[in-house]
């Protein structure tokens, strides 16, 4: 099978072949031009050292010059070509302690983590290196280690994470050897920075089979070291959460971890989970915030228009969408007395005008100055509310006449009174 390499990148195998080195198409972009996926970046690796990479191309950028990696840029376009290299000495259970510069495109594939992304193409041949069954593991859409699985999650512990991203990212299964020795090195995880697993955890989440990621970590055992603390840790709970994720596959990242956080966490654990993951202070925020108006909404007797257009309200105009999503997302899981209905209730009060927020008013403060006469100061925020605390009782008020109206008697009525 030929791949498509795009002009550029193969323009750099062909310059560096024509001053006698190798090079070859590698590692994530050949993976998925073979699987037909859009290929975001491409790896070349050659023999050539990283200086003579540099003399060859007019436009290079030294990313990662000590262990080899040049940035080539053509026509914008950045390539990553990186000099044929063998690692060893593992320190931290994460960094290797020593990289050499290798002739042979085979060593360089033996210390890559999986053999879907140790494959290599030379697109002058069309010829494929691939010593590890690389091709036949796409094929048969199985994630497997280059050599024993224990001895090379040893050696850096992310790779038990990349593992089982790229499993739910591709909708793959892990080869049996894999996960046993996933399980086995599971708590290994511990030494990797947490910025790392939350960088992995986000891709995990973000595939459209997240619900499958979520159960090969539970059942390799790296799911309580991805969320240290998660109270809710147990079978039953997280084969819901799966069900809800994968109701959830074409939702958004936030929505996602609401889910998460609903079916696996609990109010006092969320603030700690998101920050061991280093969730952005923002995206926290959202995400609590709706995992939260889910567990309020089961709790709270809501059962009038008002009391919904209150509790909408305080989800937030930008939240409903979301929150409507999580809700149907796990009401099939769950027995709740408003049945599917909530949907084309929220749908109905919001149609017929609620106002979420005073914002979402027909008049506005300069309305309330110039109608009821009201000095700018606290009384104009004072009515705006009190307007606002009516709409949500009366929806159909929400007209600017209306509003008007009640402005200027509600003025008067102050201006008596005080
Ligand atoms: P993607 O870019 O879609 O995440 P990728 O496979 O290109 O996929 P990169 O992180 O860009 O992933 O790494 C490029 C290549 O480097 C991989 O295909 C793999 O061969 C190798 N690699 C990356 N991380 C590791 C690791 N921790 N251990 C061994 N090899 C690795
Ligand atoms: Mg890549």
């Amino acid at each position: 099978m030929e791949i498509p390499v795009p002009p550029p990148v193969r323009w750099i195998c062909d310059v560096l072949r024509g001053s006698g080195y190798q090079a070859f198409v590698v590692g994530g972009g050949v993976r998925d031009a073979l699987l037909g996926r859009p290929v975001h970046d491409w790896d070349v690796a050659t023999d050539a050292p990283p200086d003579a990479v540099q003399r060859l191309f007019p436009r290079t950028v030294p990313t990662g010059i000590e262990f080899g990696t040049v940035t080539v840029i053509i026509d914008s376009q950045a390539v990553q070509v990186t000099t044929f290299r063998s690692e060893g000495g593992y320190r931290d259970a994460r960094h290797p302690g020593w990289v050499t510069f290798g002739q042979r495109i085979e060593d360089d594939l033996k210390r890559r983590d999986l053999t879907v992304n140790a494959l290599a193409y030379d697109p002058a041949s069309g010829r494929f290196v691939d010593p590890y069954g690389g091709q036949a593991d796409l094929a048969n859409r199985i994630i497997r280690t280059v050599g024993h699985p224990v001895e090379r999650f040893q050696e850096d512990a992310l790779r038990l994470m990349r593992a089982v991203r790229l499993a739910a990212e591709l909708g793959f299964r892990l080869d049996g050897r894999t996960a046993a020795g996933i399980r086995c090195c599971a708590p290994r995880l511990e030494r990797v920075s947490r910025e790392r697993v939350g960088e992995e955890w986000r891709r995990l989440l973000a595939a459209p089979d997240a619900g499958r990621g979520l159960m090969l970590l539970y059942r390799t055992r790296l799911l309580p070291w991805v969320l240290p603390g998660a109270p809710k840790l147990e079978r039953v709970a997280v084969r819901r959460t799966v069900a809800a994720l994968e109701r959830l596959a074409a939702s958004g990242a936030a929505t996602k971890m609401a889910a998460v956080l609903y079916g696996l966490s609990s109010p006092e654990a969320d603030a700690a989970l998101l920050r061991s993951l280093v969730y952005s202070r923002q995206a926290s925020r959202q995400v609590s915030h709706l995992a939260q108006c889910l567990r309020d909404f089961r709790r709270d007797a809501v059962h009038s228009d008002a009391a919904l257009r209150r509790f909408l309200a305080r989800v937030g105009r930008e939240h409903v969408p979301p929150f409507l999503e999580l809700w149907r997302a796990w009401q099939p899981l769950e027995s709740h007395r408003l049945g599917r209905e909530l949907d084309r209730w929220a749908e109905r009060v919001l149609a017929a005008g609620a106002a979420l927020s005073p914002g979402e008013l027909a008049v506005d403060g300069t309305d309330i100055q110039q109608a009821g006469g009201v000095p700018p100061g606290p009384q104009v925020g004072a009515l705006l509310t009190r307007l606002w605390e009516h709409v949500l009782e009366h929806p159909e008020d929400n007209t600017r006449d209306r509003l008007l109206t009640l402005i200027k008697a509600w003025a008067t009525e102050q201006r008596c009174s005080g």
